[in-house]
């Protein structure tokens, strides 16, 4: 069945002029439109419309078009919002009047690989609240390159009021050893 429109005098591609009629619940109208929306780069709506029509006259269109495009995966994936979250507020720690390096993090980076063939670590100390950093280089990662470095920067910078660490092994054994020595682990809060 075609449609019967107002150019039918008008010479040129039948299909334009009394384009087809379709339904629009059929598995085969709507494989047309994804098509379509795919071949045209992931159009809108009004452009598969228009592209349809110079051949098809679906019937109810613009709910079918709709809700087709509605359905494509990667259009979700582009036009999907972001998730919003609320930033947590900064620890008291972070955000109090200190001194330089008073709250401070410590950590190990590397390895650095040197001209010589041999590497090296860098103990890396940051400010929790002015964002300033010490690097120490030290060319073992050892308990022992660890506590040298700490050993230079304690005697630059004071010792930290409160310092923060991750669970590395050379961490937990500088602290164990300390602890009999000072009664103190050298990660801990004073
Ligand atoms: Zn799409």
């Amino acid at each position: 069945m075609r449609l019967k429109t107002k150019i039918v005098r008008r010479k040129g591609d039948e299909n334009f002029i009394c384009p087809i009629i379709l339904p629009s619940n059929h598995l085969l109208v709507e494989r047309l439109i994804f098509e379509n929306h795919t071949n045209q780069c992931h159009s809108e709506k009004q452009v598969v419309l228009s592209n349809i029509r110079q051949q098809f006259w679906i019937l109810r269109c613009i709910n079918t078009v709709q809700s087709i495009i509605n359905q494509c995966i990667r259009c979700k994936v582009y036009t999907s919002k972001e998730i919003k979250t609320i930033l947590a507020p900064l620890p008291e720690y972070r955000v109090r009047d200190t001194l330089l390096f008073e709250v401070t993090g410590v950590d190990l980076a590397g390895p650095l690989y040197l001209k010589n063939g041999s590497k090296a670590w860098i103990v890396l100390f940051t400010c929790a609240v002015y964002h300033a950093i010490q690097l120490e280089l030290r060319q073992s990662y050892s308990t022992d390159g660890l506590l040298l470095g700490m050993k230079i920067f304690i005697a630059r910078r004071g010792r930290p009021r409160k310092t923060f660490r991750d669970n590395g092994t050379n961490f937990i054994v500088a602290d164990n050893l300390m602890l009999p020595l000072t009664g103190k682990k050298i990660t801990q809060e004073t």
